[in-house]
Parts: structure tokens; C-alpha cells; sequence
């Protein structure tokens, strides 16, 4: 029979790791909470694009899905800081052309990959399916399915299901754990700027921009269809902060007082701002990742971080490649000591996960100020905004 692999988790992550899995011979499952996104469209309620960049390239090389992935990239060659009453400047990332990094839509993305993996027949996706409680001594976990709860049995699980993971509450309830979950006390919200009566970018499509205001800032990422996603960063209390900017007034005097070139770009700035989610941003670190031969996390489940370095998913694609390199092919699988293989995840990746989550919370400071003081910019070589 051949070996099967659960995941929790058809997100970003969990797509391209049953592609991963799939082609070393697995029989893969992945139970995902929401509807199925190519069939369905769903509101992302965070970023809806992203930046991809080297470290997240890398791995999508090795599977040969980056001709078909090029399609969906609009280069990005630095950052095009708006001062406030200022001309913009234009700070490329580097001295070649190869210096960039690539704006790309999370759904299509997202949904490509598991086109792919479901291409192979040997990946299914239960959608719809939301995933409570592990029981590692019966081997199952609950699933929510329409309301009623099923029990479905697993053999491996890893779990792919992002910073509210079920699968690592499930392991760090049974181990020795260090686990830290911090709060950032700043949100985001995302706007839109639609395309001009031609269909093109209202703002230079190449290059990521920066409004950097101190305590908060915008920074807004080309899409394809010359429309940007813009997001707004800002404290979630205090003087300046999603809790005293609500109103339609508040709002205006708020963008009028601090955003004067962008706000006239803005699409439905009253309606978007008050209708979008706030949505929250936390750093994860933990350990372990696993649960003896049964279970491992990876993607944001093991590492959420805080999107200022653009690295979340970047880094759980690493995590993707890090499998594809330890596991062995399915026909080996009974052979192979799984809690060893779980353990030497986590020792390759999260020395690099909690790096990338410190370098993070640093580049914010960076992007809402220092940003501005180019020089020092280039000397730290960020590789994101
Ligand atoms: P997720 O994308 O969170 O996917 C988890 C999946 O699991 C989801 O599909 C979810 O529905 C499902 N799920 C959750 N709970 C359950 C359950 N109980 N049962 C079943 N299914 C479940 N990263 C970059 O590399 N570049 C960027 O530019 C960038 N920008 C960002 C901007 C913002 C505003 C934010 C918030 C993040 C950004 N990130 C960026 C980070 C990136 O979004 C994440 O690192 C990435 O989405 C992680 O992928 P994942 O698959 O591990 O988790």
C-alpha cells in the first residue's frame, strides 16, 4: 500500500508540500478549512498579493514550475519611497538586474499550486473541512464538515495550517514545549488603487512602494490587472490608531493629514476602510515542531513572523524544500525513522525561521522611519521593502 501523508492546511504552504510529497511517491490528503478558492471567490482578508523573492524561487526551481509561475510575476527593482511633501526616490535593491524581487497574487498562486498537486492523482483535498482536536493515541482527528463532526483516521500528520494551528497546539500540549506567541500591538488594512481608464498602473509597476509616516505607514504591490494593493500599518491604540481613526471623518482628516498624494488614488477609501478586516500580526517561535514519528509542523504553523522582511511565505517554501531534500521516496518510507526525520526538520529550519522573525520586527522600524535614510538601507541589504 502506498504511504499516505495527512496535512491540515491547503494554504500556500501546504500546496506546494503536497506537490513536494506527491512526487517522492506519497499518497497525500489535505483537509482545508475553506471553500475551494479557484471554485469559490474568497474575500483573502490578508494580503492578497505578495512578494516573492530568492529563497521562496528556489524550491518552486526545483519542482520546474517556475516558466508556468513567471506568468504571474510583475518584477519589482526597489523601493519607491513617497516622503510627505516630498518627490518620491526610487532605492533600487541592487546593482543588476537580477537585483528583484517579484509581486505576486496569494489565489493565484494558491491556486496553481494545487491544480499541480492534485495533478499528479496522488493528492486530494477535502475542502471545507475544519480541524479541531488530534487524538495521537487513537491516531485521529475531529473535522467539522457542515456542522456535524467526523473522525478521520491518519497515519502521518504535518500540519500546514498556518498561526492559529491547531496541529502545534496538538503537539506542544504533549511535549516539554518553549513556545512564545507575541502580539504585535500594530494591524494592517488593506486599500485598493484601481487601474487608470486603460487598464495600467496608476503608480510605477515596478517598484514596491513606501509611505513611511513614523508610527505607521502604506506600502502598496502591483497586480496584473494594473490595479495595487495598498496596506495601511498603524498602531492598533493610542493617539493615531485603528481604535481613534473610524469615522468617515476621522478617516479623512487621517489620509488628508498624512497621505495627501495617495488618497486621491485610493478606490472607495471610505467603504474599504471601514468594510476590510483589520487584520492582526504575530511572530511564532516554538519547539518542538514535532511529536515523535506522528506529527511536524511547518510554514506559519512552526513560524509565523510579522510581513516586514516579505519572507512568511518564502520561508515556508524553504521549509517545502528542506522535506524534499530529508524525506525518502514513499517506497522507502517503512523504513525510514520518521521521528529522526521530523527532529532534523526542525533542526535545518528553525534556526533560520527565528531569524528571519527577529530581522522582521527590526525592518519595521526600518520601513516606517529609517526608511528613509537610504544610505543605511543599502549598508543592511534588506531584501524586502
Ligand atoms: P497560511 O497561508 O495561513 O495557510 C494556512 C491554511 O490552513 C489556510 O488555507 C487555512 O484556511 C487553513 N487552516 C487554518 N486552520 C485550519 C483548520 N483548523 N483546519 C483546516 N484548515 C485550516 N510572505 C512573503 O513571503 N512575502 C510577502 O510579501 C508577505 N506579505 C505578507 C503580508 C501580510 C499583510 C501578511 C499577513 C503576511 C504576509 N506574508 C508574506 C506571510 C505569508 O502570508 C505567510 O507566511 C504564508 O501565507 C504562510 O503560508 P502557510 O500555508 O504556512 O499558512
Amino acid at each position: 500500500m502506498i504511504e499516505k501523508i495527512t496535512l491540515i492546511g491547503g494554504g500556500l504552504v501546504g500546496s506546494l508540500l503536497s506537490l513536494v510529497l506527491a512526487r517522492k511517491g506519497y499518497s497525500v490528503d489535505v483537509y482545508e478549512s475553506r471553500e475551494d478558492m479557484r471554485k469559490v471567490n474568497i474575500s483573502a482578508g490578508r494580503s492578497i498579493n505578495l512578494a516573492l523573492a530568492n529563497r521562496g524561487i528556489k524550491p518552486l526551481q526545483a519542482l520546474g514550475l517556475m516558466n508556468e509561475i513567471n506568468e504571474m510575476l510583475i518584477p519589482m527593482k526597489g523601493r519607491m519611497v513617497h516622503p510627505e511633501g516630498e518627490p518620491a526616490n526610487f532605492q533600487p535593491y541592487g546593482q543588476t538586474t537580477n537585483d528583484v524581487i517579484y509581486s505576486i497574487s496569494r489565489g493565484q498562486l494558491n491556486s496553481f499550486l494545487m491544480t499541480k498537486a492534485e495533478a499528479t492523482g496522488k493528492v486530494k483535498f477535502f475542502f471545507e473541512h475544519r480541524v479541531s482536536h488530534i487524538d495521537f493515541e487513537k491516531m485521529t482527528f475531529t473535522a467539522n464538515v457542515a456542522g456535524t463532526e467526523k473522525s478521520i483516521n491518519f497515519n502521518r500528520i504535518i500540519g500546514t495550517d498556518g498561526a492559529n494551528s491547531p496541529v502545534r497546539q496538538a503537539i506542544l500540549s504533549q511535549e516539554s514545549k518553549q513556545d512564545s506567541e507575541a502580539v504585535l500591538d500594530h494591524s494592517y488594512k488593506e486599500l485598493t488603487i484601481a487601474p487608470d481608464e486603460n487598464g495600467q498602473h496608476k503608480l510605477d509597476a515596478n517598484a514596491l512602494h513606501i509611505w513611511p509616516r513614523g508610527e505607521f505607514m502604506l506600502i502598496a504591490l502591483p497586480n496584473l490587472d494594473g490595479s495595487f494593493t495598498v496596506t495601511l500599518f498603524m498602531p492598533n491604540h493610542g493617539f493615531t490608531s485603528f481604535d481613534s481613526v473610524n469615522t468617515k471623518e476621522e478617516i479623512h482628516h487621517f489620509f488628508d493629514a498624512h497621505f495627501t498624494s495617495i488618497k486621491p488614488l485610493l478606490d472607495d477609501l471610505i467603504g474599504s476602510y471601514q468594510n476590510n478586516p483589520t487584520g492582526r500580526l504575530a511572530t511564532i517561535k516554538c519547539s518542538p515542531w514535532h511529536y515523535k514519528d506522528k506529527a511536524l509542523i511547518v510554514g506559519d504553523s512552526a513560524h509565523a513572523v510579522v510581513p516586514f522582511h516579505g519572507q512568511g511565505m518564502n520561508c515556508g517554501f524553504e521549509d517545502c524544500n528542506a522535506i524534499a531534500e530529508l524525506f525518502p521516496a514513499a517506497d522507502n518510507a517503512k523504513d525510514s525513522d520518521w521521528q529522526a526525520l521530523f527532529g532534523e526538520v526542525e533542526q535545518v529550519r528553525k534556526i533560520n525561521s527565528d531569524a528571519i522573525a527577529d530581522m522582521a520586527l527590526e525592518n519595521y522600524i526600518e520601513m516606517r522611519d529609517s526608511v528613509r535614510q537610504h544610505e543605511f538601507l543599502l549598508q543592511k541589504q534588506f531584501a524586502f521593502k
